[in-house]
């Protein structure tokens, strides 16, 4: 690394050299900036909602976009900036399958949408044989060593990873709900989300001790 260059210069060569769209490489940035770091996953994730928002024809800035991601690592926080789909405004999903793959929709009339799945194609990651062996975990991944040309094939390689699949999803919305006071705590929690009479908090999800 030169004298007075950050991580954010090399970066922005990066995506230079590998001729991304300024929109794109802009969204990059802001996804790095939450994120606090320019983590592979989250690079890959923000292709991914990039693509999928294509997709569907869908602007975020115009329309609700409703998402659900099917790891908790790194490409939620692409949905959040790219898709607007935030775990606050209740149209991201999280559920830990443990597989790199987002499903995107807009908002829809009635129970079920048309979504399109977006996913790293392992067939398509042979040619890009450094992201392969990260995606893989392979002891051949040396993170001292292939970070640099990690990040220079995440760019290069771009959508040409990734494949998709148009889906139907259930649509997940608000649930009716009336307040239940806790017996152990006396805090009142949604009926939903109670546990008998009470909190999750004084039940099975219980995080922290008074001091
Ligand atoms: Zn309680």
């Amino acid at each position: 690394m030169k004298a007075g260059t950050t991580p954010l210069d090399l970066m922005n060569a990066r995506m230079e050299a590998a001729h991304i769209r300024p929109d794109l490489q802009e969204s990059l940035r802001q996804c790095v900036a939450i994120h606090t770091s320019p983590a592979p996953g989250l690079l890959i994730g923000a292709f991914m909602a990039d693509f999928a928002l294509e997709l569907l024809g869908a602007d975020p800035a115009k329309q609700k976009i409703f998402s659900v991601c099917e790891t908790p690592k790194c490409a939620p926080d692409a949905l959040q900036v790219i898709a607007r789909s935030t775990t606050g405004n209740g149209r991201l999903k999280i559920i830990p399958i443990g597989k790199f793959a987002i499903t995107v929709n807009a908002a829809a009339d009635g129970p079920t949408a048309e979504a399109v799945r977006v996913f790293i194609d392992m067939k398509k990651l042979r040619n890009f044989p450094v992201i392969e062996s990260w995606y893989a975990n392979s002891p051949s991944y040396d993170k001292k060593t292939m970070d640099e040309s990690l990040q220079q094939q995440i760019f290069r390689a771009g959508r040409d990873i990734l494949s998709y699949e148009w889906v139907r999803v259930n649509i997940f919305g608000r649930s009716k709900w009336k307040p239940v006071t806790c017996s152990v705590c006396g805090e009142p929690v949604p009926d939903y989300l109670a546990e008998g009479d009470r909190c999750g908090a004084c039940g099975s999800m219980k995080y922290c001790e008074k001091i």
